[in-house]
């Protein structure tokens, strides 16, 4: 078994509140009490790492997925955190110092990683400034039009 696996938040949740990560829902309630407990987990990182390379090595299951809470990271988020590793050629330890960071993906469909508010581009090379609505300033134009 992998080590971290034990010290996972979620393990020894009831049943009811293990179903908070497989919600109908991503704005649910039941999700965002999901990510509340992830946000608390001490091995985070260890699962979202796993799960994004699930994804990134099975794209097409992705997208067939229903919505799944791991490491922090609704099924969506991590899509675009997995295409904007493919396209960035970064590293998925420098893709975690950046999420880490407060780095979000793109709510459109550019699979680009914002940085957020009052970061310099600087400070988060790579990543684009946050326009509204959880999306970068071209996709929210996109989105307008
Ligand atoms: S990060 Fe969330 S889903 Fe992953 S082990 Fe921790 S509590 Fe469970
Ligand atoms: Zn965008």
């Amino acid at each position: 078994m992998r080590g971290w696996v034990t010290q996972a938040s979620c393990r020894y949740l009831d049943d009811v509140e293990k179903n908070f990560f497989f919600p109908v829902r991503s704005d649910s309630e039941e999700a965002a009490h999901a990510l509340r407990i992830c946000e608390f987990c001490p091995v985070i990182r260890e699962c979202l790492y796993e799960q994004l390379c699930r994804d990134v090595a099975h794209p097409r299951a992705v997208n067939d997925r229903w919505e799944e809470i791991f490491g922090g990271t609704r099924s969506r988020e991590r899509r675009a955190i997995a295409v904007w590793v493919c396209k960035s050629g970064k590293s998925l330890d420098e893709v975690f110092d950046l999420i880490a960071a407060g780095a979000r993906p793109c709510e459109g469909d550019c699979g680009r990683l914002l940085r957020p508010q009052g970061v310099r581009a600087g400070a988060m090379p790579g990543t684009v400034a946050i326009a509204a609505g959880g999306m970068c300033k071209k996709c929210r134009w996109k989105k307008s039009e």
